[in-house]
């Protein structure tokens, strides 16, 4: 079968750990007979540079006519003082296609756990999913306005914003280990009393999945304390904003962690949590680890290709566990070395 990908690799450290990406996917196109037809355009920087404009309409018209987008990284000190910003093309996107659920896995593999600012013991065998709502909630709601002396943004959730993407995070319980952690501010906020009682309806439907509320506050102290208590958390767009940062110092390195933002129809964007990283750009020391699990979610998520996504997955861990780590995690492999590691275990593999 084939897949059509639209490919943003965008700025700084973006096209080094796109090129990865690619590689990863030409050899599970050729290793399992599939075809993906992978189209490249400008984004972030890149697009303000080609055409004026961070998302320029060619780029826009090529993602919404995908089966899934993968993007590298945008932004950097180049644009900093730009008319248009990089950032913004990420948020029109954002908007264009309607990604409200933002995914990310946190797993700390063993062959880390030594480079979590956590200890071993309360580390080793983290493995959650953060389900963050990105299109509603503080950062959209209005009125919101400042001045000098006052200043008002609004928290505003409908139901349907709030039930779509509960479900979502049982529907990911469901396959996973069958416990969703509903984070909100119930005991002070309005949105987040509704917030629980549509937690509780969805739940009604799911008995098969233990939900259990928390308080954002204590959330954000069990992460620490307890990671491995968590399957599935669940929340809005703010506290998901934070408590997603937090989750992913739990591993050690940012330039570990993908993330997936999906639609209610239309394709879904997977990406590294990280940015361009402009302080290490093109030395060819980049962690593409963040881009390489970002493949193996797409063929996941957008294509159902399992047995693929588990051997890219499995690739990793057998090179991460031979000692090849990028110098994020106190290696000296560098981007493309540990990529053909990569490659040879997955052409070796199962
Ligand atoms: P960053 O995530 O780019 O980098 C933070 C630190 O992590 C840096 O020391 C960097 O070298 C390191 N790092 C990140 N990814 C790495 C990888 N794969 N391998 C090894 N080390 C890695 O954050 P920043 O420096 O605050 O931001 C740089 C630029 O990225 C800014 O312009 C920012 O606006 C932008 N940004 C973009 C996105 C995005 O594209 N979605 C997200 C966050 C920040």
């Amino acid at each position: 079968m084939a897949y059509k990908i639209t490919s943003l690799a965008g700025d700084g450290i973006g096209p080094e750990i796109m090129a990865s990406g690619i590689k990863i996917l030409e050899a599970i196109a050729a290793k399992y007979n599939h075809t993906f037809e992978i189209e490249s355009h400008p984004f972030g920087g890149a697009g303000i540079d080609a055409a004026g404009d961070p998302i320029p309409p060619e780029t826009l018209k090529s993602c919404q006519n995908a089966d899934a987008i993968l993007l590298g990284a945008i932004g950097g000190p180049k644009w900093d003082n730009a008319p248009k910003r990089p950032e913004d093309g990420l948020l029109a996107l954002r908007k264009a296609l309607g990604l409200f659920a933002n995914i990310r896995p946190i797993q700390v593999p063993s062959s880390i756990t030594h480079l979590s600012p956590l200890k071993k013991e309360i580390v080793e065998n983290t493995d959650f999913v953060v389900v963050r709502e990105l299109t509603g909630g503080l950062y959209f709601g209005e009125p919101k306005h400042w001045d000098d002396v006052a200043a008002v943004d609004s928290l505003t959730y409908t139901r349907v914003e709030i039930e779509r993407i509960i479900e979502k995070a049982f529907e990911i319980a469901s396959t996973r280990n069958k416990k969703v952690t509903s984070v909100d501010k119930a005991n002070v906020l309005a949105s987040s009393k509704l917030w629980r009682k549509i937690a509780e309806e969805v739940a009604s439907r799911h008995p098969d999945i233990t939900l259990e509320h928390l308080y954002v506050d204590a959330a954000a102290m069990l992460m620490i304390q307890r990671p491995t208590t968590f399957d599935v958390i669940v929340t809005e767009n703010l506290f998901g904003d934070i408590l997603s940062d937090e989750a992913s110092v739990i591993t050690g390195s940012l330039g570990m962690l993908p993330s997936a933002s999906h639609a209610e129809n239309g394709p879904s964007l997977y990406e590294p949590i990280h940015g361009s990283a402009p302080d290490i750009a093109n030395q060819n020391i980049a962690n593409p680890m963040s881009m390489i699990s970002s493949v193996s979610m797409m063929l996941r998520q957008s294509f159902s290709l399992f047995k693929e996504a588990d051997a890219i997955d499995a690739a990793t861990t057998r090179t991460m566990q031979a000692g090849f780590l990028t110098a994020d995690l106190g290696g000296n492999t560098s981007t493309t070395d540990f990529t053909n590691e990569v490659l040879k275990q997955i052409e070796g593999g199962e």
